[in-house]
């Protein structure tokens, strides 16, 4: 289906984060030492810089901060996909994260949007979090 494509790499400090995925759960880090939760996963905190992270399960909602629709595939690859809309996805929990969005069109996408994650298992070992409009928020053209 999708297995030409170009798929993240799973290192030691992003494997929680892809079995999270996998099993159908968004994991955030979040600092036992300031208080930061983060995306994406990394061995320290961005905000103080400790060491001292826990993963903990997220809510899978949020809302659209920006967007961009891409009509003009970066790569091959993509060509079956276009229009597909990029979306800036400010989570209930706080951080932001980069992701596609589903069930849209792109002309009926707004800036405030309810989202929620949707788990898209690309391969084996990779699922790809993206987002759809939450049902009780979808709006009608
Ligand atoms: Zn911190």
């Amino acid at each position: 289906m999708s297995g030409a494509k170009p798929l993240p790499p799973v290192d030691d400090d992003t494997r929680a984060w892809w079995e999270g995925l996998h099993r159908g759960v968004l994991l955030l880090q979040h600092c036992r030492a300031c208080g930061s939760v983060q995306v994406y996963q990394r061995a320290m905190c961005g905000c103080c810089l400790g060491g001292d992270l826990e993963h903990r399960e997220a809510s899978g909602e949020g809302t659209i901060y920006s967007f961009s629709t891409v009509y003009r595939p970066p790569s091959a690859e993509f060509k079956d996909d276009v229009p597909y809309t990029v979306v800036l996805v400010e989570l209930s929990e706080g951080p932001r994260m980069l992701s596609t969005l589903v069930d849209m069109a792109p002309d009926a996408v707004r800036i405030g949007q309810r989202v929620q994650i949707v788990y898209d298992r690309v391969t084996e070992a990779i699922t790809l979090p993206r987002f759809r409009p939450l049902a009780s928020s979808a709006t009608t053209p």
